[in-house]
């Protein structure tokens, strides 16, 4: 499932392309994705000129010169291909542009391309949290955000209404470089481990933009990303840095890979 990283750079790399171009066509094959009639949305969409595409956590915005936008959510998972030709894997849409190019949307399962006019809210994403890139968010706004909860720090920062864009592929080496075990509540864990917490997203989430993302997930050019997560995560068994074996343990619906000697 694409994250943050990948997320961010898809939008930026969509941002350097496809800017300027008009809508010529769209095709959609998976009614559900798209949140107005077929009928309806391409005749939104078409004849419009992209303005800026930009993100927000797990999800990318087109914003068309109108000022009417396109929220796109690749789901479980998914590519988005700038491409001329159509891909031979089976694709849920695809829209063409004035210049040849297309954009294909492929959803492992079930994706979002929601069209939304000037003005009007997307109630999916308008209860978004903080971006912790694109908003330039603090240190401190940081540790005021967490420190007012009470729960489980890593359904904290898993929840996409506080924090936009972490999900479970990041979560575990996050945990690990700030020395914070994946059981602890909030209350638990120190001002200074939080502080260290908000240094490492984003040292984790530049390393893996710089490297277009994560080496399983594409980039609009059908490019893997060369970004590894590799402390603990999917490591159950194997020996941590310190010699101690990386334990899994189940937390809520999703499990935890830690090092109990590591993290505390
Ligand atoms: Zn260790």
């Amino acid at each position: 499932m694409p994250e943050l990283p990948e997320i961010y750079n898809i939008s930026e790399q969509l941002n350097k392309e496809i800017v300027g171009l008009v809508i010529t066509n769209s095709t959609i094959f998976q009614e559900k994705s798209i949140n107005i009639k077929t009928k309806d949305f391409n005749n939104s969409i078409i004849n419009q000129e992209i303005f800026n595409v930009t993100s927000r956590g797990k999800w990318v915005f087109i914003t068309f010169k109108s000022l009417d936008k396109l929220f796109i959510n690749l789901g479980m998972g998914g590519d988005l291909l700038y491409t001329t030709e159509i891909p031979k894997k089976k694709h849920q849409a695809i829209i063409n542009f004035d210049n040849g190019y297309l954009l294909s949307f492929r959803f492992w399962w079930f994706g979002y391309i929601h069209f939304v006019k000037k003005g009007e809210t997307h109630h999916m994403t308008n209860k978004l949290g903080i971006d912790i890139f694109r908003d330039n968010i603090t240190k401190k706004e940081f540790l005021t955000l967490v420190k007012a909860r009470r729960g489980s720090l890593k359904s904290f920062l898993l929840n996409q209404k506080n924090i936009a864009g972490i999900g479970n592929y990041y979560i575990h080496d996050l945990l690990f470089k700030s020395k914070i075990n994946p059981l602890k509540k909030i209350p638990e864990v120190s001002t200074r481990k939080l502080g260290m917490l908000y240094n490492v997203i984003l040292s984790e989430f530049e390393d893996s933009i710089s490297k277009r993302g994560a080496h399983y997930e594409l980039d609009i050019y059908n490019q893997k990303g060369l970004f590894q997560a590799n402390n603990v995560a999917y490591k159950e068994g194997e020996l941590c840095l310190c010699g101690t074996k990386i334990k899994k343990v189940k937390t809520g619906s999703t499990s935890s890979y830690y090092c109990p000697r590591c993290q505390k």
